[in-house]
């Protein structure tokens, strides 16, 4: 039973449709690991940045598109291009602006999603951005923690206040931000991350990605495990963070992740990171069980959101 707002949902409403996102690589890098700030990069992050590492490679973004939607079942659908890996506003605006300007040429594109920082906007590339002639358009932004003192802990290199500033800009020009938040950060618990998500619930963010902490191989993290000075989280504790979060949350807010997907031999611990599906049934078994959902929490009371209802009617024992 689906009891929260996902991305998928969100899309079948704006399309009518299945939309699938299609991770491109385009060669970005990060002020936090080039040097701009910092060459380590925030403690969990590996070098790879989330990236398929395809533009290095040589494969240009319409070779990447070409090849990723030929190996999709459903080549008739559509598609929306993801831009994931490191921070990818981190550029002159001459370069977004080539960029994008290939991106949105790409046949059968619906959209896109580019991930970056808050210190890799300004006010002219938020107006390039909010100028694109696509149907959908978000900015994935990572938070991950709205406690100041955490972001320092992983070597973030911004604040909380600096992530509200962009959200604020960002949101202004008509942009829809998805804020991303990391539960089982060092030094942090429940209320922690339940306060980061009051934090993100209260600024004008449309969409939001949970992601559990997870050690990639050769990571300062990973290291501070093996010192036995960081511990992640287990299983149980995060589907019961999730399930806690959850009904936090505003029910208009689109839920675009809630496990994190460690690429292929990148994971050091915990090994129950790597099994996603084991960590969304557990999830559901306990909103079933309680009765929970997206908003619950949030002001929504017992008024069941449309999606919630549209999706999957409740139980006559529940209902
Ligand atoms: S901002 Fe992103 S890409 Fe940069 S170091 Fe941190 S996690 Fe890695």
């Amino acid at each position: 039973m689906l009891r929260h707002y996902s991305l998928s949902t969100y899309f079948r409403q704006s399309f009518g449709c299945k939309v699938r996102k299609v991770p491109l690589d385009v060669g970005a890098t990060c002020p936090n690991r080039d040097g701009t700030l910092s060459l380590q990069g925030c403690s969990f992050c590996n070098e790879h940045g989330s990236g398929s590492g395809l533009f290095g490679r040589g494969v240009d973004l319409e070779g990447q598109w070409r090849s990723w939607i030929l190996g999709q079942p459903d080549k008739q659908g559509l598609f929306l291009a993801y831009l994931q890996s490191f921070s990818n506003t981190h550029c002159s605006l001459e370069r977004l602006r080539d960029v994008l300007c290939r991106i949105t040429a790409l046949p059968k594109l619906v959209g896109l999603a580019i991930g970056t920082r808050p210190d890799c906007l300004d006010e002219d590339k938020l107006d390039l951005l909010a100028s694109l002639d696509v149907h959908e358009l978000w900015l994935d932004l990572g938070l991950q923690s709205s406690c100041n003192a955490t972001l320092k802990r992983i070597n973030r290199g911004h604040s909380a206040e600096d992530f509200a500033r962009s959200v604020h800009q960002a949101a202004g020009r008509g942009i829809k931000v998805c804020a991303h938040l990391i539960a089982g950060l060092p030094g942090e618990g429940a209320d922690e991350f339940a306060a980061s998500v009051d934090f993100v619930n209260a600024l004008p963010v449309a969409g939001i990605k949970l992601h559990n902490l997870y050690l990639c191989k050769g990571t300062p993290l990973e290291a501070e495990y093996r010192r036995g000075s960081y511990e992640p989280l287990g299983f149980e504790d995060y589907a019961e963070f999730l399930a806690h979060a959850l009904p936090r949350l505003r029910p208009d807010m689109v839920v675009h992740r809630l496990a994190s997907d460690p690429a292929h031999g990148e994971l050091a611990a915990p090994a129950w990171a790597s099994d996603k599906l084991k960590v969304l049934n557990r999830l559901a078994r306990i909103m079933t069980r309680a009765n929970l959902w997206q908003g619950k929490a949030a002001g929504a009371g017992d008024r069941i959101p449309p999606w919630f209802r549209a999706e999957a009617p409740l139980p006559p024992s529940l209902a």
